[in-house]
């Protein structure tokens, strides 16, 4: 459990922990991977949101799991990149969170992600929240922590 003074340190930066749907790249589950490869090549991030024609999270995609498929036993075969699409190759199984706020949630499961997608109770994608906000949360709370508080030690250490 994050202690609560620290915690409501954290949560003063809450406005700019999810980034909106609306300013999220994504990609369409039935987009063919050849649009989908302009799109990861051209916005540049490592993996983006994949969505459906409703506006569901699906998944993730990434330029890595796009050339992995593509691979042959000595080449790479550009072909299927018109013949597969999204759901073909897409991530199903990374986390998502319904809480952006849940800092304890997001601290945990950011060690192995380097962003989180956000859904609503009927899965419709929000937004995402990035390891740089959260980041940036705890650094402005390391900062700030000793300009509001006070700390005592509960024991006097032996190297003090
Ligand atoms: P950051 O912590 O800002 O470097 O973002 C981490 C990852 O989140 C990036 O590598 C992208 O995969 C993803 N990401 C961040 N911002 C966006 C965005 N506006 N649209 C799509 N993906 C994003």
């Amino acid at each position: 459990m994050i202690e609560k003074h620290l915690q409501k340190l954290l949560l003063q930066r809450r406005g700019k922990f999810m980034i909106p749907a609306s300013l999220v790249a994504t990609v369409n589950v039935n987009n063919s991977l050849d649009h989908a490869f302009l799109v990861l090549t051209k916005d540049r991030y490592a993996k983006i949101i994949v969505v459906d024609n409703e506006n569901h999270y699906r998944g993730q995609l990434s330029l890595a799991m796009i050339t992995d498929r593509l691979l042959e036993t000595e080449r790479i075969n550009v072909n299927k990149l018109n013949e597969l699409t999204v759901a073909d190759v897409m991530q199903t199984n990374t986390p998502v969170i319904q809480d952006p706020f849940d800092v304890e949630e997001n601290l945990r499961l950011m060690i192995d992600q380097s962003f989180l997608a956000v859904v609503d109770h009927q899965d419709q994608f929000c937004g995402i929240v990035t390891r740089r906000e959260l980041l940036k949360a705890v650094s402005y709370t390391l900062h700030e922590f000793g300009k509001d508080y006070e700390v005592m030690p509960k024991k006097q250490s032996d190297n003090e």
